[in-house]
């Protein structure tokens, strides 16, 4: 797969680093666990979007575009990351953000990444919980062109087969790590949701030929419908960059246990999560996305899925920014509007 003739602009600081999490892996008593510290791309605290972003801008640069729009959820990584990279780039950003769970309290709707929004410069604005989210964003589009702009839109998370391009990217990255330090991975595992990051991994995973199994937790759709996402997304991105037809069916594994209540909304075992990996490892991980997918690993290892004797990467795709729209969540008290 040859990644170079696609236009890219970069903003992440890569690689990743690849490390141990020897305490976690003791008191687990399982596999040896690894973190591929994809929180630490750089851009505005750093996650899995500005990997995306990389060749999604470069795209936007090459159509002539003067602002980038996307949306997302109120407390969207995505949507800080785009537009960090957008003030970078000295672009427009507009962020259309969609009240998906029903939290009304000051720090959800202000802290954490909406706060970090407005300091990048970019212009927000809010609408209800609404299916069709991509749809509501092409409306958003048509005013701006109707005022003579050149929008560029990026789907939600990012996911489309050029942003996917950055989790190929990520793929080869690992396993150049994992080869160097002579390390034999058993399993991948991170946390899914519009499903780019998955099937730009599984992409690059197949395309290689690695052999190496990964493993979604899923933050939101059931089972069926992130696998029948990952699998659509996961094809289209292979067909991009030379690998047609590398991606099977049965190499997209999701697991859907783990949501909750709902996208967006912790479960007692996802801060407990956050709270593990903060006090063994110094990590802070988020409660939306990586908070589960960790409660969701920690459950498997105890349940036997993964074992001692194994290599396990988990792939920390950020989101601790979040972490300020849900003090509540943690049993200190959240200020009301
Ligand atoms: C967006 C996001 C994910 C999920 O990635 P997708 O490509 O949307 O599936 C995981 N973790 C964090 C912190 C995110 O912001």
């Amino acid at each position: 797969m040859n990644l170079g003739r696609f236009p890219r602009i970069r903003f992440a600081h890569l690689p990743t680093p690849l490390e141990h999490l020897p305490n976690l892996s003791r008191a687990l008593e399982g596999p040896e666990i690894f973190m591929k510290r994809d929180d630490c791309t750089g851009m505005s605290s750093g996650g899995n979007k500005t990997r995306k972003l990389e060749f999604l801008l470069a795209e936007a640069r090459a159509q002539g575009a003067d602002i980038v729009l996307t949306q997302g959820a109120t407390q969207s990584n995505h949507a800080r990351q785009t537009a960090a990279c957008a003030a970078k780039m000295r672009i427009d950003c507009h962020i259309l953000l969609e009240d998906r769970t029903g939290k009304t309290d000051h720090d959800y709707r202000q802290s954490g990444n909406v706060l970090l929004d407005h300091l990048h410069g970019a212009t927000i604005e809010h609408c209800a919980a609404n299916p069709d989210m991509n749809g509501e964003l092409v409306k958003v589009a048509a005013r701006f062109k109707a005022d003579g702009r050149k929008p560029y839109l990026i789907p939600g998370g990012g996911s489309n087969p050029t942003g996917a391009l950055g989790y190929v990217n990520a793929a080869m990255e690992l396993m150049g790590q994992a080869n160097d330090m002579g390390l034999k991975v058993d399993h991948v595992v991170h946390a899914t949701g519009s499903a780019g990051t998955q099937a730009g991994l599984i992409a690059g995973l197949a395309g290689m030929r690695s052999g190496v199994p990964l493993l979604g937790v899923g933050v939101r759709a059931p089972r069926d419908r992130q696998e029948e996402n990952v699998f659509k997304l996961a094809c289209a991105t292979a067909e991009m960059c030379g690998a047609a037809g590398a991606v099977r069916r049965e190499d997209v594994v999701a697991n859907s246990d783990y949501v909750g209540a709902g996208y967006g909304l912790s479960t007692p075992d996802s801060l407990a999560a956050i709270r593990t990996l903060a006090r063994l490892e110094g990590i802070l991980l988020d409660p939306v996305y990586t908070g589960k997918g960790m409660a969701g690993f920690i459950d498997l290892v105890r349940k036997g899925m993964f074992k001692k004797g194994q290599n396990i990467v988990f792939i920390h795709t950020g989101g601790s920014a979040g972490l300020f729209g849900y003090v509540g969540d943690f049993g200190f008290a959240s200020r009301h509007a």
